[in-house]
């Protein structure tokens, strides 16, 4: 009996003060003055960082103690650009023929995963067929492992542009998508496809202000929304809450965008000195993509990977982006951290502080980007992006010094996101 009443104490104390987890952590990286500290213990209650002590320190028995003594811990990573529905391949344009919403659903889930057990606790899904909705509400429900995703839900473009779904097809199959298939051609059409989106359940819109790489379509630079139209889709986008992304090539459709008042411009291939000191007024963000841009170069070297009319573009595209994003850079244009995954593999993300430090951007500023910078773009930075009390317990180790190995970075050993631990090697 008396063994009973302890059990059931014990339970009672479990259950009203709850276990906690004291992270033993060799190391931890303050994002926000760059600096590495040694010897803390993190504490985390439920899903959140109850308090960081200096050294190695122990609660009570019901508590749970993880040693990260050889590891350096830090916040989960931000990606402002991934694509979880997908993941390119030669066979990508067929399977938009013969994949139902419940294929495209199995494999997102896959992707998802792998971009969690890479460190990146928290997403932006920057367009998808509408799947990468449902895969946010399962992730946040606990159905499906992955990172915390905000999700434009399905792009917004105009006809014949960068994610117009129909792009490519037979004229039959083409038809005329329009506002709630996300294809715009007027401002009335911007405030009912933005409205749509909020419908449907997005966080955030998208829009394509220029051609891309991956579109069946002639040119990856060219402008295509109007002004008028742009302002159509911020303005609508305020009054439900939504910041507005535009993936932007070519540099006149950029500055449109910028002066419509967009809060990021993704890739930014083409920006020109003019574009880049109108993001500094603007306080308009690049988000860079380079792994994208890198391995889209490469694989269009690969005879039938793309097709011609995608190749051309990758090969025209992707070399100049680099040195571009090293300009904007030193030019001091706001930047957050990005990769397109989807189109590369995801859970590969990592590799672009390797390619953002090539291009002259110190491994301190580039993770300043993935973690505090990106979770102020995502309006998060007072729970996600630090290592701080009271924040959302999303923690990652690995095994060097990330301010002074990039590689490092892409072999992540310990995953925690809100408390759960789902990785720990
Ligand atoms: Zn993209």
């Amino acid at each position: 009996m008396r063994k009973l009443l302890v059990v059931i104490g014990l339970f009672f104390t479990i259950v009203l003060s709850g276990q906690d987890v004291y992270l033993h952590c060799g190391s931890i990286i303050d994002v926000v003055s760059g600096k590495k500290l040694a010897e803390k213990t993190i504490v985390v209650s439920g899903n959140k960082i109850k308090s960081i002590q200096s050294g190695y320190i122990s609660g009570s028995d019901i508590d749970e103690v993880i040693d990260l003594k050889t590891k350096t811990v830090l916040p989960g990573l931000i990606d402002m650009h991934v694509h979880m529905e997908s993941e390119f391949n030669p066979q990508s344009y067929i399977k938009r023929f013969t994949n139902n919403e419940a294929d495209v659903a199995f494999e997102s889930a896959l992707n998802a995963k792998k971009t969690l057990m890479a460190g990146f606790t928290t997403v932006r899904d920057l367009g998808g067929s509408g799947v990468n909705i449902a895969l946010r509400n399962a992730i946040n429900r606990g159905v499906v492992d992955g990172p915390r995703i905000f999700t434009s839900g399905k792009s917004l473009a105009t006809t014949g542009g960068h994610a117009d779904p129909t792009n490519g097809m037979k004229k039959d199959l083409m038809g005329d998508p329009g506002p709630k298939e996300g294809v715009v051609n007027s401002p009335e059409d911007a405030k009912k496809a933005v409205r749509q989106r909020y419908k449907n359940g997005a966080d955030l819109i998208k829009i394509t202000a220029t051609g891309g790489v991956m579109s069946v379509a002639k040119s990856g630079h060219n402008p295509q929304f109007t002004l008028e139209e742009i302002k159509a889709v911020t303005s609508t986008a305020k009054n439900y809450g939504f910041t507005v992304a535009a993936h932007a090539h070519g540099d006149e459709g950029m500055k449109l965008a910028v002066l419509g008042g967009v809060n990021t411009i993704e890739h930014g291939s083409f920006m020109s000195e003019e574009t880049m000191d109108l993001m500094i007024e603007h306080n308009c963000y690049l988000i860079p993509t380079i792994s994208a841009g890198r391995q889209v170069a490469e694989k269009a070297k690969v005879p039938g990977f793309f097709p011609p009319v995608v190749a051309r573009k990758a090969l025209e595209i992707g070399p100049i982006h680099q040195a571009t994003m090293a300009k904007a850079y030193k030019k001091g244009v706001p930047m957050g951290f990005g990769t397109d995954a989807g189109v590369f593999p995801h859970g590969t993300n990592a590799i672009e502080f390797g390619y953002l430090l090539e291009s002259g951007i110190p491994l301190k500023e580039s993770l300043k980007m993935a973690t505090l910078i990106n979770a102020t773009l995502l309006e998060m930075e007072k729970e996600l992006g630090q290592l701080k009390e009271g924040f959302l317990a999303d923690i990652i180790a690995v095994e060097d010094n990330p301010l002074e190995n990039a590689s490092t970075l892409e072999n992540v050993v310990f995953v925690m996101k809100e408390g759960k631990v789902y990785k720990n090697l």
